[in-house]
């Protein structure tokens, strides 16, 4: 045995033949297609030590893409075993977007000013807003979430407006919005995340010399998590590898980002660009006990367009993975917590745990659960509290108008609801001063509006005052029925994406509301919340060992001793959404939902619990599809 495995043995790192020969296979492309768990990143992430600590490869020739900053961050100690820190960090190691974005920032730093970066989904919803007026769009209509996620596929896709040939009036607008878009950013010399894949992609193509360079620079590619790569970072890809010293690892079963424009099928024909490839299939799991494996496998084998691919586990342990039927959300998350509690007092690590759901907006009543228990637990920056949804805080800010009829928060809050613009908060607020009245009495007497709208005001004002006296239950149907909130939610309900849905979150309000008698007792509720989470998310950085709260799509990769998966009914997984395209006879996004599912269960090592809800969102909830058809007769 070479010096190299001697080492590894010592640190315990062991690989298995397979996983070996994928490492030892340094020259030509290479292709590893194998299941969850079965040790894909830790074939990637040992090759780069084997390269540069026993072939004495020049690190900076390697490129390293790799999903997570965990994952780069666990090639750098894999390799500081036997090569000193300095020569590690040559290996140009991060995201695609990242990588890509260092690339085109130092040939065009001007261009790629980070300050003209729009950042946010809310930049460009304005703009197109913008531009759609004048198309004669109707604002309240018009799905602008859509529009954007739209132009982004097709950005990814690497078509360009004059390439795309609208096939019926919305993806005309689409396309219109489009090319308004783009032609903005470029009056205004602003980018988009997209905008740095295909601007590499560009620069390549554009300037031969320099690619050549990068040709040269370059002479080994390790890619992580394949399967969910799309077209503009695949073409930008092999136009770097010359070399053809491509090493790809991935599970077309786990390809969960098509609303991105990932492309499972580039794994699959992988050998068909790159004829040469070496194929190595890892059939070992390592990661999760035998029953986990084997649930895991029953769900995804429903799936029909697949690559069939067998998985044993190597760990052995008799405890299956286990259904519980909570009565609803709530009692979800007490039990949860409950149970990971006594764990946990029990001697379990907080960091043994993972809670894992679909969408941002189920995290709500674990949170407050969590929050209450005082137990560590750390929850992605980008969650924001359930209170701050714009659905949610506009519902509650009638509440907190009627209570203080002169709240200008609450009243700025509800303008959008009310189909009212900014201005008219000025409006209103000149009028109670002049008529010395409360600002919510004001709003029924603003003037320049729209007759109908000002007719709907005078109605809606005095209904302010009944939504003291009832129950917060009864308050919110006043709202959404008579106060016209729900025609609201109809046309502006989405929240930037469309998995969220501004109806799902009025019911999930209705489920807290149930709690409270009253509505002062609710809105006291509703402010601890905002208050803690604020707080909680800034002691969850600080937590060294924390329970994990996290979406499916950014437990990609990871693993955890026990995880506890989120309402697994129909309408939880799979989405609402991905039913609906059933209803319509398309079966892709079940397929992805089922893919979902499967990533979630296989993060699991020792445990997986799976909570099925009988009642969510205030109704009738059945277990998920994907685990009845696995269940025996
Ligand atoms: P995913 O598809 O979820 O990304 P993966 O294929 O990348 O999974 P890894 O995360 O690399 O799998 O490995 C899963 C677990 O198994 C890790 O804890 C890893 O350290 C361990 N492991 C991998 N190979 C072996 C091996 N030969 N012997 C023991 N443990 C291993
Ligand atoms: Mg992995």
């Amino acid at each position: 045995e070479s010096p190299f495995w001697e080492q590894l043995l010592k640190k315990n790192i062991v690989l298995d033949f397979s996983q070996r020969e994928a490492v030892k296979h340094v020259d030509g492309p290479l292709l590893v297609l194998a299941g969850a768990g079965s040790g894909k990143t830790r074939v990637l992430t040992t090759r780069v030590a084997y390269m540069i600590g026993e072939q004495k490869i020049d690190p900076r020739s390697i490129m390293l893409v790799t999903f997570t900053a965990k994952a780069a961050q666990e090639m750098k100690e894999r390799l500081s075993l036997y090569t000193n820190r300095a020569s590690m960090n040559g290996v140009v190691a991060g995201t695609f977007h990242s990588i890509f974005y260092r690339i085109v920032s130092h040939h065009e730093p001007s261009r790629w000013n980070h300050e003209k970066l729009l950042k946010w989904e809310w930049q460009k919803e304005q703009f197109l807003k913008q531009t759609g007026r004048s198309l004669g769009l109707d604002e309240k209509e018009f799905p602008w979430d859509e529009a954007i996620q739209m132009i982004s596929y097709w950005k990814n896709n690497l078509q360009f407006p004059n390439d795309i040939k609208a096939s019926n009036k919305t993806e005309e607008d689409y396309l219109h919005l489009y090319k308004e878009y783009e032609q903005w950013k470029k009056t205004n010399e602003f980018f988009d995340f997209d905008d740095m894949l295909i601007g590499c992609y560009e620069l390549f193509t554009r300037d031969e010399n320099l690619l050549q360079k990068y040709q040269q620079r370059f002479q080994y590619f390790l890619i992580d998590e394949f399967q969910d790569i799309n077209k503009v970072q695949y073409e930008t890809i092999k136009l770097l590898a010359k070399s053809k010293n491509l090493c790809v690892v991935g599970d077309d079963d786990q390809s969960i980002y098509a609303f991105r424009g990932s492309d499972p099928s580039y794994i699959v024909n992988f050998d068909r660009d790159f004829p040469t490839t070496k194929v190595v299939t890892l059939s070992e799991n390592y990661r999760s006990t035998h029953a986990i494996v084997a649930s895991a496998n029953k769900v995804i084998a429903h799936n029909k367009k697949r690559k069939q691919k067998s998985m044993n586990a190597q760990v052995d342990n008799k405890k299956s993975p286990l259904l519980f039927f909570p009565h609803d959300e709530e009692e979800e998350a007490t039990m949860i917590v409950q149970d990971m509690k006594e764990r946990i007092e029990n001697g379990d690590n907080p960091n043994d745990f993972a809670i894992l759901y679909r969408t941002h907006s189920a995290a709500r009543a674990i949170f407050e659960r969590l929050t209450q228990s005082g137990l560590p637990f750390s929850i992605d920056q980008d969650y924001d509290s359930f209170y701050n949804r714009r659905i949610v805080k506009s519902m509650i800010a009638f509440l907190r108008l009627s209570h203080d009829k002169n709240d200008v928060k609450a009243l700025t809050d509800i303008l959008p609801a009310l189909f009212l613009k900014q201005s008219s908060l000025q409006d209103a607020k000149a009028i109670s001063i002049l008529e010395d009245c409360d600002l919510a009495v004001a709003l029924s007497k603003i003037s320049n509006i729209a007759p109908f709208q000002a007719k709907k005001l005078k109605k809606l004002v005095p209904l302010f005052s009944s939504l003291q006296a009832v129950t917060p239950t009864v308050a919110l149907e006043i709202i959404e029925k008579d106060m016209g909130f729900s025609d609201y939610v109809k046309k502006r309900g989405n929240e930037g994406n469309m998995v969220e849905k501004g109806s799902d979150d009025v019911r999930d309000l209705k489920v807290v509301a149930k709690k409270f008698s009253t509505v002062e007792d609710f809105l006291a509720h509703i402010d601890d919340m905002i208050a803690k989470t604020t707080e909680m998310k800034k002691l969850s950085k600080q937590f060294k060992d924390a329970i994990r709260l996290s979406t499916i799509h950014r437990a990609k990769g990871l693993e955890y001793k026990k995880v506890y998966i989120l309402s697994v009914v129909d309408g939880g997984i799979p989405h609402d959404f991905a039913l609906e395209d059933v209803r319509n006879g398309d079966y892709h996004s079940l397929e992805e939902e089922r893919r979902l599912l499967y990533v979630a269960m296989t993060r699991a090592k020792e445990e997986l619990f799976l909570s099925v809800p009988q009642n969510r969102r205030g109704k009738k909830a059945y277990l998920s599809r994907f685990i009845k058809q696995i269940l025996p007769n």
